[in-house]
């Protein structure tokens, strides 16, 4: 999907326990995490200051490699950032300074997904802050585990502690200043963490996603769990609960847009959940069509297990051009740009023209983008019925996913709240001029994921927030930036 949509954050820890610089690992497992954000990045590595830069890696590792040759150390943190609750500035990229360097209690931390801050600051009052700084979630959350840690307690009792007070997502990594490396996810489980070996450096590592192992020469070792928090010194890793809660609630959207595909999250492959999503909707509409085309570059496993499930031809029809500044990774500009989302997509004439086409989406968030494709890109098709691989997006997501405002949700806007699937089918198809419109329902998604339902989020689709501690009031994009 070349939509608006932006992915929150990527993190990333390592720990050598054989002395090695571990720099080039977390410049290399963060350039492979760069698809979940790229406004801001950043390195803390074992004494050195915090390096961030706005950006991308690689930009920045080219203009200044010698600075940054000069970090060395055995353990560091790593963030990828795409802002969901403040601006866009360095000040707030990651990884974030908690405390003082002079303190014991002092920290750094990067956080990938969204925490409530009026909850965070109820709790800071109680803390006895009489007007806490800090704009952002995630140092909000610093602060008081920053206190707790001051008045004697571990770090797991110090999560267990301020727990009722994390209302959202968090998987982030921690440097203290001891030298451990900390990963920690919360109790749902809603933003992917694993944990990961380097055998060459001897290394425990923590990343948002397997494929920043891959990338580094790693292997994967397991999922960190919800509720669970790892830590890593010189002694070795010791695991311990903060929560245990049943019923976790893993993103979807992790799996039909925001991961890379060769990452492997809760033991699933995210090019396979997306391949068997496409052969499920081939079952849901069959669909009498000349060819499968995908929607670059996120639908297409889906676009390939439809077309060998119908046995369809699968054609590249529109393609990305990938000499454009943002040709090689997926659009991340605003919203009030998003005409320009699709700018870099380009069809091929002789495959589409005439065709009756079936074209594969992940989803539709605002449709402007679907609109654009369907009347513009191949408007020399003889027809185009679009299918989607994620259900209806009616409500927003308060767990680290920018899609906050429910009246910029199409189907929200066309539909209402309704849950007849054919009506919103109909209707988003009349507003997008798409001949047919088929969205894939919560059955289908888990079943071609793999996941139980009551394993999954689907608030966005649902409106069933259950998974989180209060329901949050529905904000507008700048209320959430402000
Ligand atoms: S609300 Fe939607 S996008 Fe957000 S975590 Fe839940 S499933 Fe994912």
């Amino acid at each position: 999907m070349r939509n608006p949509l932006k992915e929150k954050c990527g993190v990333i820890g390592i720990f050598s326990f054989e002395g090695r610089n571990i720099t080039p690992l977390l410049i290399s497992g963060l350039e492979a995490l760069q698809h979940r954000g790229q406004e801001a990045w950043g390195i803390a590595v074992e004494g050195h200051p915090t390096f961030k830069r706005t950006g991308i890696v690689s930009q920045s590792v080219d203009a200044e490699f010698e600075k940054i040759s000069k970090i060395n150390g055995n353990v560091g943190i790593g963030h990828v950032r795409y802002s969901t609750t403040a601006k866009s500035t360095l000040e707030h990229a990651h990884p974030m300074d908690i405390g003082s360097m002079m303190d014991e209690h002092y920290f750094r931390i990067a956080h990938n997904g969204t925490l409530e801050r009026e909850l965070l600051l109820e709790n800071l009052k109680d803390l006895g802050f009489s007007s806490p700084y800090g704009v952002t979630d995630t140092e909000l959350m610093g602060m008081s585990l920053h206190r707790m840690l001051k008045n004697g307690k571990s770090w797991t009792e110090a999560f267990k502690t301020l727990n009722s007070y994390l209302n959202g997502s968090f998987s982030a990594t921690i440097l203290t200043s001891k030298g451990e490396l900390i990963g920690v996810r919360d109790e749902r489980g809603f933003r992917p963490l694993c944990l990961g070996w380097h055998e060459e450096t001897s290394s425990y590592i923590i990343a948002s996603e397997s494929c920043a192992l891959e990338a580094i020469g790693a292997s994967l070792i397991r999922d960190i769990k919800p509720g669970e928090i790892v830590i890593i010194d010189r002694n070795g890793l010791r695991s311990e609960f903060f929560s245990r809660k049943k019923r976790h609630a893993h993103c979807p959207f992790e799996y039909t847009y925001f991961a890379h595909p060769s990452s492997k999250i809760e033991g699933i492959t995210v090019y396979n959940a997306r391949k068997n999503i496409g052969r499920i909707l081939a079952e849901k509409y069959p669909i009498d069509g000349d060819i499968v085309v995908p929607v670059p570059d996120s639908a297409r496993p889906a676009a390939l297990g439809y077309s060998e499930k119908m046995g369809i031809p699968f054609e590249e029809g529109l393609l990305k051009d990938r000499y454009k500044r943002k040709g090689g990774w997926r659009s991340f500009i605003e919203p009030e740009k998003r005409e320009s989302i699709v700018s870099n997509i380009v069809a091929i004439r002789d495959v589409i023209e005439g065709k009756r086409i079936i074209l594969i989406d992940d989803s539709i968030v605002r449709g402007t983008s679907s609109r654009i494709i369907i009347g513009k890109k191949l408007k020399s098709a003889k027809e185009v019925s679009l299918l989607l691989t994620f259900p209806p997006i009616m409500y927003p997501c308060y767990m680290g996913i920018d899609f906050p405002s429910q009246d910029e949700l199409l189907a929200y806007r066309i539909c209402g709240t309704t849950t007849n699937l054919e009506e919103i089918n109909r209707r988003v198809a009349e507003y997008i001029g798409a001949s047919f419109v088929g969205y894939n329902d919560v059955d289908g998604l888990s079943k071609g994921i793999g996941l139980p339902k009551d394993q999954m989020c689907l608030s966005c689709t649902t409106g069933n927030y259950d998974c989180l501690k209060r329901k949050l009031k529905f904000k507008t994009r700048e209320e959430m930036k402000s």
